[in-house]
């Protein structure tokens, strides 16, 4: 049943005018709904849904989820929290808050209006993963007390939370194992790997690669993580996750620093840094499960994405 007379299912995405949140709202516009996009732009842009600012069915509220939210909508997607490491650790106790008290908030709206509610959780659940690739059986290995740990333990509450509105409320929930993603609209100054290296590039920079490049990640572009998103939402009832997503092709930090050099033709020297604390050493995702459950796994190769991903960071920069 759709929650507005006239419309069609009217979906409230929080975290709506961040990176991965801005690209979820153009897709669900694009496919019909009504948007709800709440944000306290707190890392989000205005510029990121200013092209949808007269769209009809389009709604935008500045609001900060760890305070009570009445609306009605027909389906929750749980985005908001700060994701870079930066912008995480700028405000630590804030970030455990809206993983937490946000969550809460956002479950108690999804038992009160008995709706299906996505959290955006994340490969930080494994901390430094012992287990390789990581499979969602795996447990973690997190430090509970480190400069990340108000971001990992509070997803790692997060899903703790969700799961027990499941069990104790019969919550419809999906909870989502994000990867590390990229695209246009990442913040400039976030300081994730991919927006650092494309940036420090194109400026003629040096690349700064944080101890000696050979830990590593698996890359995401961000039109392929918002339809698994979509796709899990749409999944019957039974199917909670926790699910990964992401790209399971995986690169040492130094073989990304060589490919933006290449790709962008810049003379930027590649410069170590200190390794900070707790920085997992590797990280990708075992998709087994999407791939059945889903029948999702990404198509756009690390180059490709890449390319889009200069080309949006040339236009800012210009
Ligand atoms: P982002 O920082 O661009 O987006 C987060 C959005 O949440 C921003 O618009 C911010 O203003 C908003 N926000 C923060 N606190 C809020 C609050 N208290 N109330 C309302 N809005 C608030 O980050 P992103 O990369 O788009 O990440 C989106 C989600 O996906 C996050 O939950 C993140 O943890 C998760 N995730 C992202 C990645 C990735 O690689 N990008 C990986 C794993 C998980
Ligand atoms: N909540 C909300 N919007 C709603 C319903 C609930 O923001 O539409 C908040 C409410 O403020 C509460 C939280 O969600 O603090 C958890 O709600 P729940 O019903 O699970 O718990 P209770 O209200 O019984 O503590
Ligand atoms: N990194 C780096 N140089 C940078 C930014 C990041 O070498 O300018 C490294 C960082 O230490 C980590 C990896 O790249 O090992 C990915 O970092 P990011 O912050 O993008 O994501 P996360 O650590 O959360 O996976």
């Amino acid at each position: 049943m759709s929650r507005s007379y006239f419309s069609n299912r009217r979906v409230l995405v929080t975290g709506g005018a961040g990176f991965v949140g801005s690209h979820l709202v153009d897709r669900l516009l694009e496919s019909g709904d009504e948007v709800l996009c709440v944000d306290n732009l707190f890392t989000g842009a205005k510029a990121n849904i200013a092209h949808h600012l007269n769209h009809p069915r389009f709604e935008f509220m500045r609001h900060d989820i760890c305070f009570p939210l009445f609306v009605e909508v027909d389906a929750i997607y749980n985005l908001a929290c700060p994701a870079s490491p930066i912008h995480y650790q700028h405000d630590p106790v804030q970030t455990t808050k809206v993983s937490v008290i946000g969550s809460i908030n956002m479950l108690g709206l999804a038992k009160r209006i008995h709706v299906p509610i996505l959290q955006a959780s994340t490969s930080e659940v494994y901390g430094d993963p012992h287990q390789h690739p990581q499979t969602e059986a795996y447990w973690g290995n997190v430090n509970p007390i480190g400069l990340r740990s108000c971001y990992d333990e509070g997803k790692r509450c997060a899903e703790t939370l969700f799961f027990d509105y499941h069990r104790q409320h019969s919550l419809n929930i999906k909870v989502a194992r994000i990867f590390n993603t990229y695209g246009p609209r990442m913040h400039p100054a976030d300081g994730r790997v991919v927006s650092n290296f494309i940036i420090q590039a194109l400026r003629g920079d040096d690349i700064t690669i944080y101890g000696d490049g050979s830990q590593t990640r698996s890359f995401c572009y961000v039109d392929d993580l918002v339809d698994g998103l979509i796709r899990l939402m749409n999944s019957p009832a039974g199917i909670t996750g926790p699910i990964n997503l992401g790209n399971p092709v995986e690169f040492t930090i130094r073989q990304l620093a060589e490919i933006v050099i290449e790709m962008t033709g810049a003379r930027s020297k590649l410069i170590e840094h200190p390794l900070p604390s707790d920085d997992p050493m590797q990280r990708r995702p075992d998709i087994s499960l999407a791939r059945d459950k889903l029948d999702w796994q990404p198509h756009i190769a690390l180059r490709d994405g890449l390319e889009k991903t200069v080309s949006y960071f040339r236009n800012l920069l210009d």
